[in-house]
């Protein structure tokens, strides 16, 4: 991958919340980057924090530590006024094109709003942007007096796509923004994202629940389990030679399409289910479903380490 110039930086970033007696670590001390105009894929099944990750990483939740950079500026600490301005620049799609559109509003007032809350443009020419933010997405400019029931879902998750691009961004974390459409969108909507994201030099965090999905966008993929990343990669690296032992399960789990590689396809079964993050294993949180596990595996967390140039991982098998 060409060198690129860091857009946001995230660290030591951690997101707890209060439930009774007990503390959630839903996002517990992840550090890394994006860089401008990439695709970070963060993969990891429900409940490992990537979606807390993100909401976090845009103040949707207010971090319980950690920093958050983007272009250098720490956004933790931004006062209210300041943080309306920086949400022009950091926006999210989310994950359930039904849910997250309001069902009386018309679109044109539900892509408009974000234009009238940071003051872009007013009358004719919000209408005309409006307009052209349809286009953009794919949808026909004059449905825009339609209600979100009167789309597809599909069509409903480019609304939301054009929605997060009215105030010409530079990053947004996409929530997986695939997860609740039929396959045969789902491509379209990639495809979508991906000359959106050539067209305007986005940047973007791409949020999803298994490996195939995040695979063709992804410059980089992070892999996250109980609230912690344990793999971080250049796509390329992360397919061919994942190193954590959780990575290897869940690419083992993807089909092969060629016929001969899949009948050698060898399906690592995890054990048991994901652990409670009000109550994570000591030591390295994946060890009670690992298939690698070692004694010290329980008495010490692995560190976060780059084992390769660009290739991060936190297991004691590279310690
Ligand atoms: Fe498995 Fe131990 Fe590595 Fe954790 S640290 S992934 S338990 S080998």
């Amino acid at each position: 991958m060409e060198k690129r110039d860091t857009l946001i930086e995230v660290k030591n970033l951690k997101k707890f919340f209060q439930i009774g007696d007990n503390t959630l670590k839903a996002v517990n001390d992840i550090s890394f980057d994006i860089k401008r105009g990439e695709t970070l894929g963060v993969v990891g099944e429900s409940g490992c924090g990537k979606s807390t990750a993100g909401r976090t990483m845009l103040r949707l939740y207010e971090p319980t530590e950690g920093d958050i950079l983007f272009e250098g500026k720490s956004i933790r600490n931004l006062n209210p006024q300041e943080m309306k301005a920086m949400r022009r620049n950091i926006q999210m799609i989310f994950q359930d094109p039904y849910a997250s559109l309001n069902p009386r509003m018309t679109v044109g007032d539900i892509i408009g709003e974000a234009l009238d809350i940071h003051g872009l443009a007013t009358g004719e020419k919000r209408k005309q942007r409006i307009q052209e933010l349809l286009s953009l997405v794919s949808l026909n400019p004059e449905h825009m007096n339609r209600f979100p029931h009167e789309f597809s879902g599909g069509q409903r998750q480019r609304i939301g796509i054009a929605r997060a691009l009215a105030v010409e961004p530079k990053f947004i974390v996409c929530d997986e923004p695939i997860s609740a459409l039929d396959v045969s969108v789902q491509a379209q909507v990639v495809n979508l994202l991906e000359s959106l994201q050539e067209k305007m030099g986005l940047t973007y965090m791409f949020i999803a629940h298994d490996l195939s999905m995040v695979k063709y966008i992804s410059d980089r993929v992070a892999v996250m389990y109980l609230g912690k990343m344990v793999e971080l990669a250049e796509s390329d690296a992360l397919y061919e030679k994942p190193l954590h032992p959780y990575t290897q399960a869940l690419l083992s789990a993807i089909p092969i399409p060629d016929p001969e590689l899949e009948r050698k396809r060898e399906r690592i079964v995890l054990q048991g289910d994901v652990p409670s993050p009000m109550n994570p294993p000591s030591g390295c949180h994946f060890r009670t479903r690992c298939p690698k596990a070692m004694p010290e595996c329980a008495a010490a967390e692995p560190v976060w380490k780059e084992v390769e140039p660009g290739h991060f991982t936190a297991c004691h098998l590279y310690n």
